[in-house]
């Protein structure tokens, strides 16, 4: 299919990526077009699993962008250029749209109602007005804003620290959840779980990649399933890729998973497929 579109067309994933833009100034460039011209971005969605059940709990919503020469750009290589440059304010803006769009769909047009968590940066939460938009957004879509939980990353909610704690504040007061992601990589202390009003611990995929087997991952993510649910938190472990690393989350009550073992993030319409045939085979 490359060839047919000029002979120039590659696809790159994420690590080629940075070699694929001649700098960043050309990938500003490509964004600030992208961002014009909404269609070269897609949400996909990776699936939540609740421990207890195997059933699906809920969903996170992950930006890809399709440039059009490119080919399918992974956001760990765009995000940070978006934020340098502002972009990441109508990005997200879009993203939030977008993900209310799609949970207002799958419940209209397929009868499933699920939850989803939307990734938002720092620099949305320090801008002026964040609170107010969102809310608008949410409630044009009537959707409620307890079915949607933001997860801001931990050295993020460190930036602006009283800032930060006053728009959370406000985002909970609203309805919505928030969730620290990568929880146990930042350069925060533990204080901050009492200061902010969160709701659920993400913990790092660099922790769970390795349980079983590591001494020092299982010491760390047993301790943060345990204050998790000391805190009355939910906790999250991410990046379950293994059958084993599972079955050690379930033997010491880790309560959600989320992994390639279940699922990579896939389109939208084939993420609500999967949805559908695990609940028909769930009720069989
Ligand atoms: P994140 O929020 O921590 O998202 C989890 C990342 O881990 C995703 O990478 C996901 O594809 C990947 N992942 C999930 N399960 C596994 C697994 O079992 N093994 C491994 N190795 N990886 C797994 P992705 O989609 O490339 O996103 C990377 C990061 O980009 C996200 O990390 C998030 O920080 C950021 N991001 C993604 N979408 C958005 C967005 O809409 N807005 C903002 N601001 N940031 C976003
Ligand atoms: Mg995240
Ligand atoms: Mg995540
Ligand atoms: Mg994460």
């Amino acid at each position: 299919a490359a060839k047919h579109a000029g002979g120039q067309t590659y696809r790159f994933f994420s690590s080629d990526m940075k070699g694929a833009f001649l700098s960043k100034v050309q990938m500003e460039t490509d964004l600030r077009e992208a961002v014009k011209d909404r269609n070269q971005f897609e949400l996909y969605y990776q699936p939540v699993i609740r421990v207890a059940d195997n059933s699906v709990s809920s969903c996170e919503a992950l930006i890809r962008w399709n440039h059009p020469t490119k080919g399918l750009v992974s956001p760990i290589d765009f995000i940070k250029t978006a934020e340098d440059s502002g972009l990441i304010i109508p990005l997200g803006d879009w993203v939030i749209q977008r993900a209310c769009q799609d949970l207002k769909k799958w419940e209209e047009e397929q009868k499933v109602k699920l939850d989803i968590t939307i990734n938002i940066s720092p620099c949305q939460i320090q801008q002026p007005g964040f609170v107010r938009n969102i809310k608008e957004t949410v409630d044009s879509f009537e959707i409620s804003p307890d079915r949607i939980q933001l997860e801001i990353t931990e050295n993020g909610l460190m930036e602006n620290t009283s800032d930060s704690i006053n728009t959370l504040q406000k985002l909970k007061d609203y309805g919505f959840s928030i969730a620290i992601d990568d929880f146990g990589t930042g350069y925060s202390s533990l204080s901050y779980l009492k200061q902010f009003p969160v709701h659920c611990l993400k913990i790092d995929k660099s922790f769970v990649r390795d349980l079983p087997g590591d001494r020092a991952d299982r010491a760390i993510v047993s301790s943060t399933i345990k204050l998790g649910k000391d805190l009355g938190l939910f906790t999250v472990a991410e990046g379950v890729e293994t059958q084993e690393a599972y079955e050690y989350l379930r033997s010491i009550s880790c309560p959600y998973v989320q992994g390639y073992l279940f699922s990579k993030p896939i389109p939208e319409s084939e993420f609500i497929q999967l949805v559908k045939e695990r609940k028909s085979k769930a009720e069989n």
